[in-house]
């Protein structure tokens, strides 16, 4: 490569910084796609009223599909932003157990 290497770095470790760079480029660029075709995303993104923070569910309830696990963003474009890296890093809404109020519920009914 044609490039300078600054005098502080040995050539291998620029070579490996400029790689790393270009990854994260890459990486970003895709984060930028998938904001464009929300449908891609694996992940639900809501503005929650009372809080007025922008929501990302990464853990809902399997009985009465409550919020287990989640982040919070002030702005939705921050909210995307996690959604879409969390489908490229390939990670799922999980839906694997209730929350404590439903199981409670669910155990009085057994009864
Ligand atoms: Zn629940």
């Amino acid at each position: 490569m044609g490039t300078i290497c600054p005098s502080f770095m040995s050539r291998d470790d620029y070579e490996t910084a400029i790689s790393l760079v270009r990854e994260i480029v890459k990486f970003e660029q895709r984060i930028e796609k998938f904001i464009l075709k929300r449908e891609q995303i694996e992940f639900e993104i809501f503005l929650e009223q009372e809080t007025n923070q922008w929501v990302v569910i990464t853990e809902m309830c399997n009985i009465g599909g409550c919020s287990i696990n989640y982040y919070e963003f002030n702005t939705e474009e921050e909210a995307l932003r996690k959604a879409a890296e969390l489908t490229i890093l390939g990670e799922k809404i999980i839906c694997e157990r209730a929350c404590s109020e439903c199981y409670l519920e669910y155990i009085q009914d057994v009864e």
